[in-house]
């Protein structure tokens, strides 16, 4: 899939490409959807925007897609524009959760109903529903690997390990982050698990706006502050992104041979790269959502906004953007590896056997 849907995605309007100027807007029958995505620099966007179109059309609506490549300003823009434009509701994957209080007041001031999609839009209360993936149970995938994977269980250990965390303007990070502390914290406090560098909290190990590279140097930091007399057993990464980062810098100092063996290393997203690499044996473990489904809901949720009826939520009490708590429908994430990805993301139809050569 990674090369045909890159094919549409080159096929959608121009203006997808992170302009800010007009967008080329398709009106359907039921009015017209602006979509707000955050980059296109990874798949899963660039699937989850093409997917929201599909979606939408086949439920006789025009769509208004755009993409903000991570530059805030130009995502406020974007959605103005949507704005100005009169678009029934707008379906939002903020590149800064805080950052768009503004700009979805003034929808609510033009009767227009703000789905937040994926992450969550914090401080405003004029977010009316939320689509994602369970946040917290995405961290506890990882840390549950890492469990399984080096036996905490049973092993006294010590088995060294590093955490890295997502952006700090994401929402979800904390979620991941919480998750996955709830099943390592144990294991660190008995000595089972050593963080050798001793960084445990969200803010040492935060990586801004998701940035491979920043990781990559933080890890490069790492193995030559804490590691050049022992080796590391596990990473906990959040996001396929960072873990690429992650590798990159371990086979610098040449993990990933014979006597030297990759650690664990755990992701996000299933990026085809990521998965390649799982086939290859470098990054051990990914948790995929399906945005096929997250798209499905998202876009089930707009239509019903627009039609007046209630969406179909399933968690009143988990996200909290702190003005309130934005009714949510969370889908159920899963953990893959070598073991699995053929079963998850090619049986599934996610992706195709060529996309993975
Ligand atoms: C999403 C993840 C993604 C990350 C980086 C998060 O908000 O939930 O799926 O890995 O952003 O793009």
């Amino acid at each position: 899939l990674g090369a045909a849907l890159f094919a549409v995605s080159l096929t959608l309007p121009l203006a997808s490409c992170g302009g800010v100027g007009d967008a080329a807007q398709d009106t359907g029958e039921n009015g017209t959807i602006g979509i707000s995505m955050p980059t296109q620099s990874w798949e899963r966007w660039v699937q989850d925007g093409d997917n929201m179109v599909q979606e939408l059309e086949d439920a006789g609506y025009g769509t208004d897609l755009q993409y903000a490549e991570d530059v805030v300003e130009d995502q406020v823009a974007q959605i103005e524009n949507m704005i100005t434009k009169d678009v029934d509701a707008l379906v939002i994957a903020a590149v800064d959760g805080e950052s768009l209080t503004e700009v979805v007041d003034s929808a609510a001031e033009n009767d227009i109903q703000v789905i937040a999609y994926d992450r969550l839009i914090r401080g405003t209360e004029n977010v009316d529903y939320y689509a994602t993936f369970d946040n917290f149970e995405v961290g506890v995938l990882q840390a549950r690997y890492i469990e399984e994977t080096l036996d905490l269980e049973n092993e006294e250990g010590p088995f060294t390990i590093e955490l890295f965390g997502g952006s700090p303007d994401d929402n979800n990070a904390y979620f991941f982050y919480d998750g996955a502390m709830s099943v390592l914290q144990p294991y660190i406090d008995d000595g089972v698990l050593d963080v050798v560098s001793g960084q445990t909290d969200m803010e040492q190990i935060a990586t801004m706006r998701w940035d491979g590279a920043k990781a990559q140097e933080r890890m490069d930091n790492l193995l030559s502050s804490h590691y050049s007399d022992e080796d590391l057993d596990a990473v906990l990464s959040p996001f396929d992104g960072i873990s690429t980062g992650v590798i990159s810098s371990l086979k610098g100092v040449g993990y990933g041979s014979e006597d030297k063996p990759m650690p664990v290393i755990t992701g996000q997203d299933a990026e085809v790269a990521s998965v390649k690499s799982i086939i290859a044996g470098e990054q051990t473990q990914t948790v995929f959502k399906d945005t096929r489904d997250l798209a499905k809901v998202a876009s089930e949720m707009a239509d019903a906004a627009v039609q007046g009826e209630e969406p179909e939520v399933n968690d009143t009490e988990s996200y909290d953007n702190g003005e309130k708590v934005v009714p949510a429908y969370l889908l159920e994430p899963v953990s893959v590896d070598e073991d699995n990805y053929e079963e998850e993301l090619l049986e599934s139809g996610y992706y195709e056997e060529s996309d993975l050569q």
